[in-house]
Formats: structure tokens, C-alpha cells, sequence
């Protein structure tokens, strides 16, 4: 009984902060609950809240939860993808923001290609100053986006960018790397969508900096510790 109620005020409490972060993000910016390290049984709560986009960055970890979760969940892969991984998650992701090589994206594009799928994917740019984030510059999107490799592509649809600004509390330098993303994508818009709609994604935001990523053109934001809290049950 003890339990039961503790459960009960647990999962009001899941509603009820993800009711107020919900309030603090516009309409047009997409929420992604970054369930890595977390239970079944936590994100199954998150998901009876009324969330159904979720984010996972290791293979291993996607694929055990995704059989244990329901159907209608839509999987993002926001990690650092190995490319003999990329066919074991390809059936099932609804977009993966990590497209962060010209390799990766052709392996994308021929696993896409033996399922007869097509993989929407975000180009992911190292706009941080630390040196570990993976990711395009700039220049190596516009030759990459010039290339055949890229003009052949029929089973990989680019729907926007993705980057990870630096770790760091100084707000200004995190501005002004979101600022950047936002100038990139605008530029690539511009230079190679300009037809096309469906190229419209801004991935930024993580807990610590969201709020200025929306404030900088986000259009998707990435939320793991302020939608599930500190505690990590694996
Ligand atoms: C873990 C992770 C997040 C979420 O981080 P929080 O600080 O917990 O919100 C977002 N993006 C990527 C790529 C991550 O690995």
C-alpha cells in the first residue's frame, strides 16, 4: 500500500514536471526525452505523462528497450553512431542527429537502401571548442553536400543539423556556438534546400542550456536529467 502511494506520487510528479517544462517551451520546438541510462519502467511512466519522442545514444542499449516500450514511440538516436551499427538500428529510428561523416552517411544510405527505407537524418556540426565532439565543419558540409555521394543519395533524407555546444557555465560562449548552428543551417538552407520544406530542423538544447537554444532557433531540444531528474536506474 505504502509503495502503491509512493508510486502514485512519483508518476504525478513525472506529469507535473514535465507539465511545466512543457510550458516553458514554445509550440513549434519538439521535445525529445533523452531516456539513456534510464528504466523501463521510469520511461514507461515519462510516456504515460504523454511523451512519445525519445533519445538514445548507444546501439546496445536502444535495441534491448525498444521490444519492452510501445510501438508508438518514435526513436531518436542522438549519439556517436559506428557504422557496423548503423544496420541494426536503421528499421526502427525516426531520425538520427549524428550524421557526422561522409562514411557514416553512406552506410546510412545503403542499409536505408536494402530495406527499402528512408532514414531521416540530421548533419551534425563540431561547433563546440572541445576537441571531443564529433561532428562536420562548415566547409566539409558544403563540398559534402556539392559531391556526388551526396547527389546519388536517395535513401537518407537531410531534414536539418544538430550540434552540441561547449560544457562550460560561461552562457555568452554557448550563445554564440548555437548562433553559429543557426548561421549554418540557415547558409546550407539556402544553398542546398532552398526547394525543400522538410529541411527544417535545428537540433540544440540540452538541460544546462536550453533555454538559450530556444532563444537561438532551436526546433528540437534534447532533455535528459531536467525531464527524468539526477537518479539513474539501469
Ligand atoms: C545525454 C545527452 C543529452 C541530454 O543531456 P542532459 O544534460 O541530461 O539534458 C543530449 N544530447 C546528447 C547528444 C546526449 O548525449
Amino acid at each position: 500500500m505504502i509503495t502503491f502511494v509512493i508510486q502514485i506520487i512519483y508518476i504525478m510528479s513525472i506529469s507535473d514536471n514535465l507539465l511545466k517544462l512543457r510550458q516553458k517551451i514554445p509550440s513549434h520546438v519538439k521535445l525529445i526525452a533523452v531516456s539513456k541510462t534510464q528504466s523501463i519502467q521510469v520511461i514507461r511512466d515519462v510516456y504515460q505523462a504523454g511523451q512519445t519522442h525519445f533519445g538514445e545514444n548507444k546501439v546496445q542499449e536502444l535495441l534491448s528497450k525498444i521490444p519492452q516500450l510501445p510501438d508508438d514511440i518514435h526513436w531518436h538516436f542522438i549519439g556517436h553512431l559506428q557504422r557496423n551499427k548503423v544496420k541494426q538500428i536503421v528499421p526502427y529510428v525516426h531520425l538520427i542527429h549524428s550524421l557526422d561523416s561522409v562514411r557514416l552517411f553512406e552506410e546510412v544510405g545503403k542499409e536505408a537502401s536494402n530495406i527499402q527505407r528512408i532514414v531521416p537524418c540530421l548533419l551534425q556540426f563540431h561547433i563546440a571548442t572541445e576537441e571531443t565532439k564529433f561532428g562536420f565543419t562548415s566547409e566539409e558540409a558544403h563540398d559534402f553536400l556539392k559531391s556526388s555521394s551526396f547527389q546519388r543519395n536517395t535513401h537518407v533524407q537531410l531534414v536539418g543539423v544538430m550540434g552540441m555546444a561547449s560544457f562550460t557555465t560561461d552562457t555568452q560562449k554557448i550563445r554564440t556556438e548555437f548562433q553559429n548552428l543557426s548561421y549554418i543551417f540557415n547558409r546550407i538552407k539556402a544553398d542546398f534546400f532552398k526547394q525543400e520544406p522538410s529541411f527544417k530542423e535545428i537540433s540544440m538544447g540540452m538541460s544546462n542550456d536550453y533555454e538559450i537554444a530556444i532563444e537561438e532557433g532551436s526546433t528540437m531540444l534534447r532533455l535528459g536529467t531536467i525531464v527524468f531528474g539526477e537518479h539513474t536506474n539501469t
